[in-house]
């Protein structure tokens, strides 16, 4: 049988990377982007299956989940990894439309494509979610003076990835009695366009945790946030 995995954002970046990465293990990893022209040329390079998805437009989230359903029937794996940085650095730098405009991909585009994909997940005899997260979501972190996780006061990215550990967590608890298992992943500082390049990972290991938590077999966690070497401070 077929293993089916949509990831969104995953014409560049850690979501390329994390649908390389499935695909070489056999899974049918669905290239997911906003942008045909993008989305198109990564599924080429990576002999993957396209689908369009803004995660900020509810008629292609949906038009996305409907693609599936009829391409695969069910999917097994979704990995929410679109995300945007926003300019947002301390707070006072920040109005209220430019918070929204972060959360509005980071936060709600993560409730809508979960929502819109649950259905197809419930299907599956081992759904995963997998949420990328970062470490600037940890409140625990932020609040270490001295350490990079303090000088790194980027309050509308941070925030809103705080809120998907939550969403996370709420996830996990209302799927605690079926397969789905929900979790979310710190890919660590890579170098991609999110940073301009300045992260000192590559994409590449950034994926790892993805993948891993998207594997996970019946035993592994579920409302869990985690990186690489294991669980980190919420
Ligand atoms: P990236 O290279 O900038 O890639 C971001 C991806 O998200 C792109 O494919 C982008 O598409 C897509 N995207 C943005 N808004 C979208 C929307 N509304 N609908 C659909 N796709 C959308 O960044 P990245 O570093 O790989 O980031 C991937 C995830 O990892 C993000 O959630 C980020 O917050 C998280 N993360 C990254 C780091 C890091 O150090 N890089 C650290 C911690 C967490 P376009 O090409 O069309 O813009």
């Amino acid at each position: 049988m077929t293993t089916t995995a949509l990831i969104t954002g995953a014409n560049k970046g850690i979501g390329h990377e994390i649908a390389r990465l499935l695909s070489e293990r056999g899974i049918t990893a669905i290239v997911g982007a906003r942008d045909e022209e993008r989305g198109r040329a990564a599924a080429g390079r990576l002999g993957l299956p396209y689908v369009r998805i803004d995660v900020t437009d509810e008629a292609s989230v949906a038009a996305a989940a409907k693609w599936i359903e009829a391409e695969y029937g069910s999917l097994d794996i979704l990995v929410n990894n679109a995300g945007v940085a926003g300019g947002v650095g301390v707070p006072s730098a920040g109005d209220a439309q430019a918070f929204r405009d972060v959360y509005e991909t980071n936060v709600f585009g993560v409730v809508t494509v979960t929502n819109a994909m649950l259905p197809l997940l419930r299907r599956s005899p081992a759904g995963r979610i997998v949420n990328m997260s970062s470490e600037l979501g940890s409140i625990s972190l932020a609040l270490m003076p001295g350490s990079p996780y303090w000088d790194a006061n980027f309050a509308a990215y941070n925030s809103s990835k705080t809120a998907l550990n939550m969403i996370t967590v709420c996830y996990a608890k209302e799927l605690m009695d079926t397969p789905i298992k929900v979790n979310a992943a710190n890919p660590g500082y890579c170098a991609t366009d999110l940073n301009g390049h300045t992260g000192f990972r590559t994409a590449e290991q950034g994926a790892a945790v993805a993948v891993r938590l998207a594997t996970l077999d019946a035993d592994g966690p579920t409302g869990a946030y985690l990186e690489d070497a294991g669980p980190i401070g919420w």
